[in-house]
């Protein structure tokens, strides 16, 4: 367990904001959450762990907690059960599972960041997956009672982008999950590459980002009447609106803060040079553009940390 003051947040998030923790507490197992829990004296800490869905404040951060990955090899049972720490990589989690012929993971191929934080936002990946269909349970730390619990699958409020979670009640220590159907692990990997392959090409990997800037919105007959190609889907794509109106745009694709040109739910940082207020204010500026001529509120799936 490690504890800094006034840490830099720049390389903790992957839009590389700039931002301070006056109190940075690192954690790779529940005894040093433990310790940072009873140290906290009641305050709430910003909860962080791969930072790659979070858009950072300029100004300092009284109190961050970080969940890291304990690094422990990852062992699904015979009848693929698996229960790990909720700062575990998640393509560690994901390149176990594949491994061991345990079909699901592949899904969430190329999706950076940590398992705890893969079930607060229930991420969606390939397939119309969400990772809240393979979660058993989870242990947590429930800040309004001051007590640890266990939560079975039931009580965690699955939805599109969203989870129990976003209360902000929990912290997730421990989450078990179970996988279903074992295949040989080569088809898995041959779906995983060729997923990864898809990914690479149609979004800005490598280019500072926090992913999708935007939640997709639920589709509607106004939509589906205007863009009848999309009839079929329940969530209609952002990135496709946002695209329509790029041409008379061309500002989005200039500033410190950008849309990407390759995935237009994209909000990238290409120069390292935006803070949050940049983000923030082309994300405004998207936002009221896509209502004005769709009729439609664009929702941030970014977690913004005010
Ligand atoms: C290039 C790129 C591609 C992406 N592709 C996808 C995609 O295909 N699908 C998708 O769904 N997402 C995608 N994302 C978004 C992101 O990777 C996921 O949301 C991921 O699960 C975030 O994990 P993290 O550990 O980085 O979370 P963080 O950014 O550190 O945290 C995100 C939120 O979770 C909360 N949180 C984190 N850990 C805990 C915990 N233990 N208990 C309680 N709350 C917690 C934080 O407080 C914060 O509100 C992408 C992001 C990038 C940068």
């Amino acid at each position: 367990m490690s504890r800094q003051t006034d840490a830099p947040l720049t390389q903790l998030n992957s839009f590389k904001l700039p931002s301070v923790a006056r109190e940075l507490w690192l954690a790779t197992k529940r005894s040093q959450l433990q310790a940072a829990i009873n140290a906290s004296h009641h305050r709430h800490p910003v909860i962080l762990a791969g930072g790659s869905n979070i858009l950072l404040p300029e100004h300092p951060l009284e109190l961050v907690w970080q969940l890291r990955d304990d690094l422990l090899p990852i062992e699904p049972d015979s009848q693929g059960r698996v229960s790990v720490w909720a700062g575990t990589s998640l393509s560690r989690l994901i390149n176990s599972t594949i491994a061991h012929g345990w079909p699901g993971g592949e899904n969430f191929v190329l999706i950076p960041g940590s398992v705890g934080a893969a079930v607060y936002n229930n991420i969606h990946g390939y397939s119309n997956d969400f990772i809240g269909r393979y979660v058993t349970g989870v242990d947590a730390w429930d800040f309004q009672d001051r007590t640890w619990v266990h939560l079975d699958h039931d009580q965690l409020q699955f939805g599109y982008d969203t989870s129990l979670f976003h209360s902000g009640r929990y912290l997730i220590a421990q989450v078990d999950l179970q996988f279903k159907n074992q295949v040989p692990s080569g088809l898995l990997r041959a779906r995983y590459g060729n997923y990864a392959r898809q990914k690479r090409v149609s979004q800005p990997y490598g280019v500072p980002s926090a992913g999708c800037f935007w939640a997709n919105p639920t589709n509607s007959a106004q939509l589906c009447a205007r863009f009848p190609q999309f009839a079929s889907k329940k969530q209609f794509p952002a990135g496709f609106l946002i695209e329509q109106l790029s041409p008379a745009h061309p500002e989005w694709f200039t500033g410190p803060a950008q849309v990407s040109r390759r995935h237009h739910s994209f909000i990238t940082n290409p120069d390292g040079q935006a803070t949050g207020r940049d983000v923030l204010a082309l994300s405004a500026a998207i936002a009221s553009s896509v209502r004005d001529e769709f009729g439609v509120a664009l929702q941030p799936e970014v977690v913004i940390i005010k």
